[in-house]
């Protein structure tokens, strides 16, 4: 019996992950039913969106099938739930290109650990979603292949790097999906598309097999519609892993978030970010929900972080060094693309590299090079790495007299598409609220909090290390209270 009743078609347009769980589990949908509406939903509505590089419609269909073959007394929870993935992480069989063209055509031999993790739970992937190349980028508009819209304006950006994630998860595409943050790449798309998205501390989630950025910074994370699908996302992929030496997992499991009030929690909004800086329509969203705080019992004040001013240059510097290393393994022998015109293995490497990397990424591996070059190490990588320590002793003092810290996520609205994409520093200064975050190695989370002109405002949440679980209590209390709207108007007009 579908859900729909009379087997209509099953709307998909509302649905959250814990809502695809209690219809499988009541057996109101099969998997293969829930599965096959998304990827009608995907066929009607992603060629305006264009959230996805590759949809894996044979692999899904198999998938959900499998999953009806069983008993559903013999299932796991999220077992036929749907999701979407950022094409950064190495699905076994599936291309993936980081939306590059040096990795054209490479197919992962192996299954990232986060992914093997979702593969035993029983969730279906649907297929890879674009981003900006190698996850460099705040509006998806580096992507080799195609520029991502916001489903909430087709002109408009939805943001980055993860902006297939998150539109996808706004245009309703997928119940959920995942994302990686190095410097704000879950919560700035969250917060332009108006969707939830988590950045959790770093090391709570192994990066094996997520193609590497910027190694200190880099974190997988969470897109969904809502804090407590948020929550459940974050538990099934958490944990320590033996291939990555630099994953802990996290203290607590985060559970199911109910929390109703913030009474007794103390809330330090940062001062830095209430400047021009923040554009006014996004000021007055924010003053709302710090005002829901405080009816809520939570107290409020401000608190200054005054190096977090330097968080765009040293976040900057210290990506770029990582990055330019970290790339150093695309040389044609390995991976992907190699030129078919050279002479020598000098000029494969040179051909195959100005081939294969776009302009953001070449830009990047330039920077990185000569930060860390003999003569301006000190200067620059060095430099920034005593700014890195100073962001970081501010949020520990911060967190001495606060609970949470609060800001905007984004001090802007979505913008237009190419407004920012010939002027890397306006691009670079969409994280200037997210940056700060990433480079002190804590936990954040964008929730949508309300619009301004009709286009999404995020609001973000700031905990210390481990902190998940109280995080995203206190977010879903906020969203609780706010009760914003998810859902694009895109999904009432189109599917
Ligand atoms: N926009 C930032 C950058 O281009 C952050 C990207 C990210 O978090 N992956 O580096």
């Amino acid at each position: 019996m579908s859900a729909a009743g009379g087997g209509a078609a099953l709307d998909v347009t509302t649905l959250t992950a814990y809502r695809c769980r209690e219809l499988l589990a009541r057996g109101d949908v099969s998997a293969t039913e829930l599965t096959r509406a998304y990827l009608d939903r995907i066929a009607a509505v992603d060629e305006q969106v264009q959230a996805f590089l590759r949809v894996d419609e044979s692999g899904a269909m198999a998938a959900a099938a499998a999953v009806d073959a069983k008993p559903r007394s013999g299932r796991q929870p999220w077992e036929g739930v749907p999701i979407g993935l950022k094409d950064i992480f190495c699905v076994k069989g599936v291309e993936t290109t980081c939306a590059s063209r040096i990795l054209k055509d490479y197919i992962p031999p192996y299954d990232a650990t986060i992914i093997a993790k979702l593969r035993t739970a029983g969730l279906i992937f649907l297929g890879k979603l674009n981003m900006d190349e190698f996850a460099m980028g705040s509006s998806t508009e580096n992507s080799a292949f195609h520029t991502t819209r916001n489903p909430w304006d087709f002109d408009r950006v939805p943001g980055g790097s993860s902006g297939g994630s998150a539109a996808c998860v706004a245009a309703s595409e997928a119940p959920w999906a995942l994302g990686t943050d190095t410097g704000g790449s879950i919560r700035q798309p969250a917060s332009l598309c108006g969707v939830v998205g988590l950045r959790p501390t770093y090391g709570a989630v192994s990066r094996y097999g997520v193609i590497a950025f910027a190694s200190s910074l880099d974190q997988v994370g969470t897109l969904t519609r809502d804090v407590r699908d948020a929550a459940a996302l974050l538990d099934l992929i958490a944990g320590r892993d033996a291939m990555d030496c630099t994953s802990t997992g996290l203290s607590e499991p985060a559970g199911t978030p109910g929390r109703a009030d913030l009474r007794g929690l103390r809330f330090g909004v940062i001062e830095e970010y209430m400047g021009e800086a923040c554009r006014s329509g996004v000021r007055e969203v924010f003053d709302a929900a710090v005002d829901s705080i405080s009816a809520l019992g939570g107290v409020c004040e401000v608190v200054s972080l005054p190096s977090v001013e330097r968080g765009v240059a040293a976040y900057y510097l210290i990506a770029a060094s990582e990055a330019g290393s970290n790339l150093a393994r695309f040389d044609g022998v390995r991976y992907g693309h190699r030129t078919e015109h050279s002479e020598d293995l000098y000029e494969m490497y040179v051909r195959t590299r100005s081939e294969g990397f776009g302009p953001e990424v070449k830009r990047r591996i330039m920077i990185g090079a000569y930060a860390l070059s003999a003569g301006y190490y000190d200067a620059y990588y060095a430099q920034a790495q005593r700014a890195r320590t100073l962001i970081i002793q501010d949020f520990a003092r911060a967190f001495e007299r606060f609970d949470f810290l609060i800001s905007p996520t984004s001090p802007t609205v979505a913008f237009e598409i190419g407004e920012r994409a010939a002027d890397p520093l306006a691009m670079y200064l969409s994280d200037l609220c997210t940056v700060p975050v990433s480079l002190a190695a804590l936990p954040g989370i964008s929730i949508p909090a309300g619009f301004s002109a009709g286009l999404p405002v995020g609001f973000q949440i700031i905990g210390p290390h481990f902190s998940e679980r109280g995080l995203l209590n206190v977010a879903y209390a906020l969203e609780q209270s706010l009760d914003v709207n998810t859902v694009a108007p895109l999904a009432e007009t189109a599917g």
